[in-house]
């Protein structure tokens, strides 16, 4: 793995000082976490059951965005004041489901979560919902939220059935709805899918369905995008939804399926988080976005090499601290140093 690349620095830097007003709003703090990596000490190679985590977080009052390590998933928990929410709760098939779903709740431990206010769940395939029946049976879940869409895997059947026999709370929610927010100052808009789910044949189509949302305390937003796909970022931008973010939680895993130029160019992202697992089959981060990113902002996070990224605001400051040290820049292609 590289340590540093300056090739690219100053188109990254051109790009920066266009963000620079946000900048000065929100200065970027970043802090490696390596403190953390040494009580942390051996991680996923260890037993899943026996894995504890020590917190990155050390203010409870702050908003976090914690995009969990969990691989080729997703799984994002939102947390201020000592409430949590969780943004999708996905497993993968490697190394294997149980790895990723005592690594989530080894990661709800490491804060004492005991109750989420809701599981929002951005779409139905596995890498987003693989773990979410065993969330509702493990912890008190508020309210579940999700786009509607009817999935005929059994994980989402069973799922439902689970939602529907335990009578928990739930709601479909569309671009225009507001998700009730649990944490005073804070507002959660939901920018996609559009009222229209867009269709691909006779189904909707599940990534470009993802429910999208955009998280915003004071100064400072998350937009969290699940797998949307083009079709739903053009459906965004001709929809004229407020894009404009600081923090990106990049769609569909880095893949070139998503975070079109016009797109990246209405977020305006300073800082870009990419959730997606280490050797992935699916060859994640696609080369086409990373490029992309890096013409936006050097600040570029990647749970395959960071680990857990959480990021952090007082509502006009944000930080950012990692699991694992952040030792690379702007890495495009991961073998590109032996050039
Ligand atoms: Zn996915």
């Amino acid at each position: 793995m590289v340590a540093k690349k300056s090739g690219r620095t100053s188109s990254a830097r051109k790009k920066k000082s266009k963000n620079m007003p946000k900048q000065i709003a929100a200065a970027v703090v970043v802090i490696a976490a390596a403190v953390c990596v040494l009580i942390f000490g051996g991680g996923m190679a260890g037993p899943a059951t026996s894995t504890t985590l020590a917190p990155l977080i050390t203010d409870e009052h702050a908003f976090s965005m914690h995009v969990i390590d969990v691989g080729q998933a997703d799984a994002i928990l939102l947390s201020k004041d000592g409430k949590f929410a969780l943004v999708d709760a996905g497993e993968t098939m490697k190394p294997s489901e149980r790895e990723a779903r005592d690594k989530l709740f080894a990661y709800l431990d490491s804060l004492n979560v005991t109750r989420l206010e809701f599981l929002l769940l951005t779409h139905q395939d596995y890498d987003h919902i693989g773990s979410a029946l065993d969330v509702l049976k493990k912890y008190e879940v508020g309210t579940v939220y999700d786009n509607g869409v009817v999935h005929t895997s059994a994980t989402y059947e069973k799922l439902m059935t689970h939602i529907l026999d335990q009578k928990i709370p739930y709601r479909v929610v569309a671009a225009g709805d507001v998700i009730t927010s649990p944490w005073q100052g804070v507002t959660l808009e939901v920018l996609s899918p559009q009222k229209d789910l867009i269709m691909s044949g006779k189904n909707p189509d599940i990534n470009e369905n993802s429910v999208v949302i955009k998280a915003v305390y004071q100064n400072v937003s998350y937009l969290l995008t699940g797998d949307a796909e083009k079709k739903a970022e053009e459906a965004m931008l001709a929809a004229g939804e407020d894009l404009n973010a600081d923090i990106l939680k990049a769609g569909h895993h880095g893949s070139s399926t998503s975070s079109t130029q016009k797109f990246l160019n209405a977020v305006s992202p300073a800082v870009i988080v990419i959730s997606l697992g280490e050797g992935n089959e699916y060859g994640h981060p696609h080369k086409e976005p990373l490029e992309r990113f890096v013409q936006m902002t050097e600040h570029i996070y990647r749970t395959d090499m960071d680990g857990d990224v959480v990021v952090t605001t007082d509502g006009n400051v944000y930080s950012v601290v990692t699991r694992k040290a952040h030792i690379y820049e702007n890495v495009i292609v991961p073998n590109q140093a032996a050039a």
